[in-house]
């Protein structure tokens, strides 16, 4: 309706003045030439000459004397002619009289009209011309009407059709936020459209998934610390009442404060863990990247791991080329030292540890190969997460918390690097990390 209302008003602001002036002209000029036709006809009479003429080429006239009062039959005639009007033309002046539309006071115009000032037998006349209802015309703005009219009742059906097709979806929408709102992340919201509106419930489908996979992660890792927490808190109040008894031997006693010692060793390394992967998870934490030379780092971190892979007795064979790295030294020394670490620990006494570092198509690339129990296939992809262990009854007296590969990862992947494992279940296991030079 405003669009309509808008485009009418807009088009008769538009060709009003045009339409006014051009009728005005058709007036004056046919007007003007009735009177030149009366007045070159000498023998023609005024009145019936005009009441002849009055009704030609759509014209109606009407003649009027000084006193103002009309000469010609006034059937048919459809306007009021202005007494000021009158006066002006009787005067000598031509008048335009054209009404404009006053929608705000229901004023229903007047046709237009103009008044042209006659002499005849040295009296002055009056002569208003005036347009004569056209059929054609009248036809036309019906049509026109009539074209508004569908227009609106089309135009107005398609919008609720459209609103109904647009608003439908997003209701549904709003709805499935609330429920998410509430913790409720398992649905999907059917659509088979390809719109924005589409595109919209696709992406939302994709956010509740990623919502509801973050959700069970965030139970899981609760679930994980506190049982990583449980399991050294039980063992040491176990020991501690144990401590307690009278009766004990010095010998009994030592054994249950190493362990009571290591069990809190443990806790310790999980707190520091969780620390570090908390911290490394941020996202903007800061780098102290530095150049420095990534082969003498792996030597110094093979020399302090030294008591560990010494008692096992374990061969290490280290291959390195010299190379320099752009990189935090801190956070890569930990990668290091936990993979050579799980080498060592994941490898039976006698076993063997080789370091490989080359330099390959602007990449350093770094692997720790051991010939250890090895990771199943299947558990690849998994052990870079947090608390994964591969298969938890492996051997009790491996101790981890199962977040060293992940703050591994995690590292990694702030350098823009990559890691991958490989190797056979039962011949041992490859950690290859590449990184930018
Ligand atoms: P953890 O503290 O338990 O070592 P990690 O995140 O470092 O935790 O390792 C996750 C799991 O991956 C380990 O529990 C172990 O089962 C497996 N794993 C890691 N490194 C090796 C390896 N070199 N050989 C065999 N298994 C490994």
């Amino acid at each position: 309706m405003l669009s309509l209302f808008t485009a009418v008003m807009v088009s008769s602001w538009l060709y009003e003045g045009r339409i006014q002036s051009l009728i005005e002209e058709l007036l004056i000029t046919n007007g003007n030439k009735m009177i030149q036709t009366y007045q070159s006809t000498p023998s023609a009479e005024l009145i019936p000459f005009m009441q002849n003429v009055s009704g030609i080429s759509h014209t109606l006239l009407q003649l009027y004397n000084k006193e103002g009062k009309p000469l010609l039959d006034e059937k048919g005639w459809p306007i009021q002619v202005d007494p000021n009007d009158m006066r002006r033309v009787l005067a000598g002046e031509k008048v335009r009289h054209f009404d404009k539309v006053d929608l705000a006071h229901f004023h229903i115009p007047q046709p237009p009209s103009v008044g042209l000032p006659l002499q005849a037998d040295g009296q002055p006349y009056a002569l208003f011309v005036t347009v004569k209802e056209n059929p054609i015309e009248n036809e036309t703005m019906n049509a026109i009407h009539v074209t508004y009219i569908i227009i609106l009742f089309f135009g107005s059906l398609l919008i609720l059709v459209a609103a109904r097709y647009i608003v439908n979806p997003i209701v549904r929408l709003t709805e499935a936020t609330r429920r998410m709102a509430k913790g409720t992340f398992d649905f999907e919201l059917p659509t088979k459209r390809k719109d924005e509106i589409g595109l919209l419930t696709v992406s939302f489908n994709e956010m509740a998934k990623e919502l509801s996979k973050l959700d069970r992660m965030r139970q899981d890792f609760v679930s994980n610390v506190s049982h990583e927490i449980q399991s050294p808190l039980t063992s040491i109040s176990g020991f501690s009442k144990a401590l307690q008894q009278k009766k004990m031997s010095e010998e009994s006693r030592l054994h249950y404060l190493t362990i009571i010692e290591k069990e809190s060793e443990r806790l310790s390394r999980l707190s520091q863990n969780l620390l570090r992967l908390s911290y490394l998870q941020q996202e903007h934490h800061p780098l102290k990247v530095n150049t420095y030379r990534l082969d003498e780092q792996l030597r110094r971190v093979v020399i302090a791991l030294e008591p560990q892979w010494a008692a096992k007795e374990i061969e290490i064979d280290v291959q390195l080329e010299a190379m320099t790295v752009q990189a935090d030294e801190d956070q890569l020394n930990q990668v290091w030292t936990n993979l050579l670490s799980n080498s060592i620990k994941f490898t039976p006494a006698h076993g063997k540890i080789v370091i490989e570092a080359v330099r390959k198509d602007n990449q350093n690339i770094i692997s720790i190969t051991d010939n250890g129990i090895g990771i199943p296939e299947e558990e690849r992809a998994d052990i870079f997460k947090p608390f994964h262990k591969v298969d938890k009854a492996r051997d009790p007296s491996v101790k981890g918390n199962g977040l060293g590969l992940s703050i591994v990862k995690k590292i990694v992947d702030i350098h823009k690097g990559h890691i991958q494992v490989s190797g056979r279940l039962g011949t041992g296991s490859t950690f290859e990390v590449t990184l930018p030079q």
